[in-house]
This record gives structure tokens, sequence and C-alpha cells, in this order.
């Protein structure tokens, strides 16, 4: 049996946003059950997801907000001067059951991902990654930073040279304002532009950290439309700087969906054997690491990408098609795309897209150039 493990439940389906929310689709939930419908995963496996207890959300968060979540589900109602001081409530942060119970269940897990990690397993989260939540303010339908936590009990635990990888469509903004005068988290992040897209105000190049931590940041803005061949080649040209400078005892990976083609919410043209085989260079040349999930807002085409990274820590070979039962599944969601010029229908078929990419363009080179002088100053 493997060392691989999938933190998740089914709760999560109780847990869901409001109403027209990009988030309300099923996800882990969707996951769990496409996986059992291919016999991907074992009941060993899987462990279920637990909530993160107060001490573990105030290794970041403050108390003030924390009482301001905790009072927002008691209610179902947005607290006087809660959107005002902690951006809860608006249309972005509504009110819903995964404001704060759904949070908590994600947060626990990756806490319990850390957990396994250190007792040599290799442990996937995909309900985390919810990078852009701030310490006192909620942010890019993120209310508690997961991923902080974790590597806020990984400091806890005696590390001090942390990497934490995103590859998000969005900019981690939430990380890196947490360890921006630190040298002991590295935060790298490679995404959209903001220059065009969330969080618009940071995840720029020129962005590499202040005082301790100056050259411990490290941006990636891409332009639209990169594809596979452009995302390798930009990921090939940092990662391994990085790591000869940063030489990390430790790592975090958040592995979004949302730079695929099929994401309604995003600009990037990633398949998903692209984004399989970024995280199989970070594995490469990392070893195994702490896995979480983030953005993705195409339940269909989230859960195949999911499945093959499952595949890939647990040491599966995907299969090439996808059963009528586990069509079903994925069908059951009812999901359709608002972008219409995708063609969704050949999702439910197969697992694994064709590659993207016949070349690289001009700017991402001029890009690569650019990165490459500010990781060799
Ligand atoms: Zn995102």
């Amino acid at each position: 049996m493997s060392r691989a493990r999938l933190i998740g439940s089914l709760k999560y389906r109780n847990f869901r946003y409001a109403q027209n929310h990009p988030l309300r689709i099923p996800r882990v939930s969707l996951l769990l059950e496409f996986l059992r419908a291919l016999s991907l995963i074992e009941e060993e496996e899987l462990v279920e997801s637990r909530p993160a207890t107060p001490e573990e959300i105030l290794l970041f968060h403050s108390r003030d907000y924390l009482e301001a979540l905790r009072e927002a589900d008691r209610s179902g109602r947005v607290p006087p001067g809660a959107r005002e001081r902690f951006n809860i409530g608006s249309y972005e942060n509504p009110v819903s059951p995964a404001t704060f119970r759904g949070s908590l269940l994600a947060t626990g897990s990756s806490v319990q991902a850390v957990e396994l990690f250190l007792e040599g397993f290799a442990p996937f989260n995909p309900a985390g990654g919810m990078h852009h939540a701030f310490r006192d303010r909620a942010n890019g339908f993120c209310f508690i930073n997961d991923p902080v936590i974790a590597l806020e009990v990984l400091r806890s635990r005696g590390f001090k040279r942390i990497l934490y990888i995103d590859l998000d469509a969005h900019h981690c903004d939430g990380v890196q304002s947490a360890y921006y005068e630190t040298d002991e988290v590295f935060t790298f992040s490679l995404h959209q532009s903001p220059d065009f897209s969330f969080p618009f105000r940071s995840g720029f190049l020129h962005e590499r950290g202040r005082g301790k931590g100056e050259g411990y940041t490290l941006n990636v803005p891409l332009p639209p439309g990169v594809t596979d061949d452009e995302f390798l080649l930009l990921l090939e040209g940092t990662l391994p700087r990085i790591v000869e400078f940063f030489d990390p005892e430790v790592y975090v990976v958040q592995l979004g969906t949302d730079a695929l083609l099929e994401d309604p919410l995003s600009r990037l043209y990633l398949s998903n054997r692209g984004l399989l085989e970024a995280f199989r260079l970070v594995r490469e040349i990392l070893g195994e690491g702490i896995y979480l999930g983030g953005g993705g807002y195409n339940p269909v085409a989230l859960v195949r990408a999911w499945t093959l990274i499952w595949c890939e820590i647990s040491g599966r070979e995907p299969p090439r098609r996808i059963t009528p039962e586990a069509e079903g599944v994925l069908r059951s969601v009812g999901w359709e795309n608002p972008r219409e010029e995708v063609d969704e229908e050949p999702l439910y078929r197969t697992l694994q897209d064709s590659w993207r990419g016949s070349g690289v363009r001009d700017e991402i080179r001029k890009l690569a150039v650019e990165l490459k002088a500010l990781l060799s100053n």
C-alpha cells in the first residue's frame, strides 16, 4: 500500500458557499466520489478531515477576526461592522456555512497534512490552499489562510527554511504578506499578472521581500494564454535556482486548478497534463512534500486534474478512459461552463487532456531571462 494519504470528507457538502458564488460547486466530495468510482483509492489511504482548533487559527489570525467569523456562523448574518473591518459579508466573501465551518475543516486538514508528512506519509489536502486570506481580513473567497497555518505549524516544530510554492492562477497575496520580512519561508508563486487579474495589487516581479526577507519572495507574473510549454519553461528556469539558493528543509505546494484552460475565471491555457508535469518537476527536484489544493471553478476539470495528482502521489497509473459510473458522478453536478467556447464533452470521457503548447512566445522568453537575472544576483 502507498504512503499517500488524502485528507477529505463528505461533510464539505454541507458547507457550501452562498447562491451564485463561484465556489458553490462541489469539489472535495466530488473528488472522493470520482476516485471511488474509478477504484483509485483504498479506505486506508483516506483520512477524515477534522476542524482546526482556535489555537491553530490564532497561529496566524487575530482573535477579533476569529470572533467575527464565529459570530457570522452563529447568526448566519454579517456581524455589525464586519464588512468594513474584516471584509466578511461582501459578494466575494459571503456569509454561508463555508465561511467558518468549511474553513475550519479545510484548515484542520492542512494541519493534519503537516502531521502526516512528519510521520512519513505523502499527504494531499484538496480542500486547502486558501492563500488569499489576511491576518484579520477575508479576501478572494478565503476566510482562513490554511497554508500559513500549515507553515506556522512547521515553524513551531523547528523548521527554519521552508519553501512555499504556489501554482494557482492567482497570486498568493495572503501568504506573501505573512512572510514578506522573514528569511525562514521562501514564497514562490507563478500566476496571472496582477496587471489584469486578481488580486491586482500584488504579485509583481519587483516584489522580492523586505528587510531580513529581502530575496526570499519570487513572483512570476504570467500574461494571458500561457500554455504547458511556457509554464514548464518558466518553472524549470526558476525552481532549481531557488532550491540552490535557499536549500529548503521542507516544502508546501499549492495546486489550484484554475490555470487550466477550462476554468471560467482565468485566462491561462494549461492542460491537466501540464499541471501534472509541473507537479512532477517539483517532486523530482524536492522529493516528497505537503500538497494542498487551491482555486478551481470548473468542478469537472478540477476533479480530473486532482485525480491525476492523486495517482502521481499514490503511484498509480491513471486510467485512460472514464468509466460510465465515474462519468455519471461528473454529470451529476450538472455543470455548465459560462465560457461557451470551451467544449466540455471530452472532459467526461477521458482523464488526461492533450498537451497544450506549440512553441514559446517571445514575451515568455524575455520573462525567463529577467527571472534568471533576478535569481543570479
Ligand atoms: Zn486562484
